[in-house]
């Protein structure tokens, strides 16, 4: 049998997560000597032995990694013998570019949760417990290369124990950054809402634990930040969360102490159980069951609880009982982001929190829990962040790094490199300073992490964004887009499609070029440009966000827009003064012009008697598919299609990508849906099937506009994107009828369909836009 000597090197996420103890494994096993060393690309091996026992070498690097590592590629090439005496771990070179990937949060394994409740173990009960396999990761690294000083681990002088297990490579924690014990590790301890602190260690969990049971809201310092725990059980501690934190309905996590417990309060499907149980640990959306025992005040009006399981060892402690269930909101007052400090917490949340369950392990970036929810027989993001970012998404071409600096709300920043895009964390409300904060960090952080300074940053058209002035204020060239056209993009790039494809992207806001609102879009397009084939006739909304808030006034304004000033006599309209808002609309005072789908959902939900104002983001629009019952009738509302009067100016056009027109081909008729609901409401239909004829015929004229869109121009496929797919009725029921016309249909797996996708778009337009120049 032949002897070789090979050169391996292997790309992907393979640094800190037990890569090379586990290459030194195998080479062992197979008798190679040899070494193996991280370096700027990854891990470099060189591995001599008999050619069967390098082939065998080979095949198992790909098919056993570690469960964190993500091995992209292996290449390997044969070299001149060597002559060293054994196979031995090389130290890290940390010179030159680093390209290796770090890997997110993970929740804690099943190898540390032995130890933890092991009471002969040294780490029993130790709320720090990690490995390489698993533990905060993103949230801890303030830079690269990922080594202990260079993470909020820093402070932590490793004790004698500690530092034999991180040396040796055979052990679980060979180069666990974060490793620790009681000795040497962050420690626990309890605060009074002004901050004092009251006890330490076990005894400061036990309290927390003590408080929790009597009802108090207890501030705890997780992995991505702070979260906000009460009793779940306990109606009166869930109201006054609510009341406190200034957070009215809007559904609140809960998190159980395990599957067992998950299965008594929600009925779930494998799926859902593999998602509550992966080892990114998300919320998960899953039906409420009767008699589940938890105050109804976590998610009032809302057939389904978001549950989740404990992910760092602390909760598990939290979690031991009296309480097997806590409300578990982040930490912060509505809409800001997360508090990730102990000082930060107690200003901020001091008017909250009874007392707070704090660590002195630093958290650099905040990341909220992400949120995942099963559709159209896939688990699909809801809101991608801990556990999942910055893993990269793949692309299917390569080229330009470029930046995406995401939407004004559900913001997300992302940017390319290579074949890779990387998404970050949820980072929330543009609007707010403290939020504009994290993503001015969140933009340092990931372009230092991976190495990538953007040769072009794209950002929203709506010039008046903080992200679109940010963006403008840096020395590199800038690019505005669309902001459906970024969800058209979104859809495809995850999907490995170049396009062109037929885009139906119903959303809420997205600015257009004519200045109008835009958010019932059917596009014609691909990253490089699109035409505006089809979209919801434009109606105004007076007051603007005003009426985002009270539905009741967009469906004032519809029902003008359909009726003229004579209205017909609704019910809903007594509680309300119609007058004004017909003044407002009839003077176009204050009423822009707006093509929102979400719009559409809140005019319906209210003429039918359903929610005149709204407490949450789409509170409306998510009662009115509830009362549908889960599925769609065969009655559906008629809508009709019109040509606009400028069809001719349009297909005269030359090239469908050189231009935008602010005008598009065919009108889909509001006003039309608007009188057949009126009618319906009239004549006394249940709200139910009002609500599935409805959904009904939202998905016929679509599914129509798609068949026009695919005559002309002789396209098949069909991107669905924007936040109102978040609505599964709407989403299954368009699935299923595009595919029984033969289309192709795409839809999101990543990323959400909301606008935490909107930045990859972006990022993937102003790369194509980059080519041409
Ligand atoms: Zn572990
Ligand atoms: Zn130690």
């Amino acid at each position: 049998m032949p002897t070789e000597r090979w050169k391996i090197s292997v790309s992907g996420i393979v640094q800190g997560v037990g890569f090379r103890p586990f290459v030194y494994r195998l080479a062992l096993a197979r008798s190679l000597i040899g070494f193996v060393a991280n370096t700027p690309e990854g891990v470099a091996i060189e591995g001599q032995g008999q050619v069967a026992q390098l082939e065998d070498f080979l095949v198992a690097l790909r098919n056993e990694a570690p469960p964190l590592a993500q091995v992209n590629e292996i290449v390997s090439s044969a070299i001149p013998l060597g002559h060293d005496g054994s196979f031995v771990l090389r130290h890290s070179t940390a010179s030159g570019p680093v390209s290796t990937l770090i890997s997110p949060d993970v929740a804690v394994c099943e190898e540390c949760l032995a130890e933890f409740f092991s009471p002969a173990d040294r780490r029993f009960r130790y709320p720090f417990i990690n490995c390489t396999n698993c533990g905060p990761r993103y949230t801890i690294v303030e830079r690269i290369p990922y080594d202990r000083p260079h993470t909020t681990m820093r402070g932590f002088a490793m004790c004698a124990l500690c530092q034999r297990e991180y040396d040796d490579p055979a052990n679980r924690r060979f180069h666990a950054q974060p490793n620790c014990c009681p000795d040497c590790g962050p420690q626990l301890s309890l605060l009074e809402a002004d901050g004092r602190q009251v006890a330490q260690r076990d005894e400061a969990l036990r309290e927390a634990v003590r408080r929790l049971a009597a009802g108090e809201i207890v501030a705890v310092k997780g992995i991505g930040g702070f979260h906000l725990a009460v009793d779940a059980a306990n109606a009166q501690a869930v109201s006054r969360l609510r009341q406190k934190k200034g957070r009215e309905a809007k559904p609140l996590a809960v998190m159980v102490a395990g599957l067992p417990e998950a299965r008594k309060i929600c009925c779930l499907e494998a799926m859902e159980e593999q998602a509550l149980t992966s080892q990114e640990r998300p919320i998960v959306l899953a039906a409420k069951k009767t008699g589940h025992g938890l105050a109804e005040e976590i998610a009032p009006g809302y057939d389904q609880f978001g549950i989740m399981l404990p992910y760092a060892p602390l909760h598990y402690l939290l979690l031991e009982g009296p309480v097997r269930a806590v409300v578990m909101t982040s930490g912060n007052r509505s809409e800001e982001p997360i508090c990730i400090e102990n000082n930060e917490a107690v200003r901020r949340l001091g008017g909250i929190a009874d007392c707070f369950l704090v660590h002195d392990r630093g958290i650099h970036l905040p990341c909220d829990d992400s949120v995942v929810g099963l559709q159209d027989g896939l688990i699909r993001q809801i809101r991608r962040s801990r556990g999942f970012a910055p893993k990269p998404i793949g692309l299917a071409a390569t080229g330009d790094m470029v930046l995406g600096v995401g939407a004004e709300l559900k913001n997300t920043v992302c940017l390319l490199k290579e074949n890779q895009a990387f998404c970050s964390q949820h980072i929330g409300d543009l609007k707010n300073l403290e939020a504009y904060r994290v993503f001015q960090q969140s933009i340092g952080q990931l372009g230092a992490l991976f190495e990538i300074s953007p040769q072009l940053i794209a950002h929203d058209l709506h010039p008046q964004y903080l992200s679109s002035r940010w963006a403008k204020e840096q020395a590199v060239i800038t690019l505005a887009v669309q902001h459906h056209h970024a969800h058209l993009a979104a859809c495809l790039a995850e999907n490995h499609q170049e396009g062109p494809a037929i885009g139906i992207i119903l959303d809420g806001t997205g600015y257009g070029p004519d200045r109008t609102i835009w958010g019932g879009e059917v596009l014609l397009g691909d990253a490089s440009g699109y035409e505006r084939f089809s979209a919801l006739e434009s109606l105004p909304l007076p007051g603007g966000d005003a009426a985002v808030q009270a539905p009741w006034r967009t469906a004032v304004s519809y029902l003008h827009g359909a009726y003229g000033a004579d209205l017909p006599d609704l019910p809903f309209m007594v509680e309300h003064e119609c007058g004004v808002i017909l003044d407002m609309v009839q003077k176009r005072l204050n009423s822009p012009l707006t093509s929102s789908c979400g719009r559409l959902f809140d005019a319906v939900a209210a003429m039918s008697g359903g929610r005149q104002t709204i407490q949450y983001e789409a509170q409306a629009a998510i009662e009115l598919m509830q009362l549908a019952g889960g599925g769609l009738g065969k009655e559906v509302f008629p809508c009709e299609v019109y040509a606009e009067d400028d069809i001719a100016e349009l297909s005269s056009l030359p090239a469908r990508t050189k231009l935008i027109p602010s005008g598009c081909m065919l009108k889909i008729s509001v006003r039309s849906l608007i009188r057949a609901v009126a009618q319906a409401v009239r004549s006394g239909m249940a709200r139910g099937e009002i609500s599935r004829r409805f959904h009904g015929g939202l998905v016929a004229v679509f599914t129509r506009v798609a068949e026009a869109a695919r005559h002309r121009e002789k396209i098949n496929t069909v991107a669905l994107s924007g936040g109102v797919f978040q609505n599964r009725l709407l989403l299954e029921g368009m699935i299923s009828s595009l595919g029984r016309a033969g289309f192709q249909v795409l839809i999101h797996k990543e990323l959400p369909c909301n606008d935490g996708c909107i930045s990859l778009g972006q990022a993937v337009i102003g790369r194509e836009a980059l080519k041409k120049r």
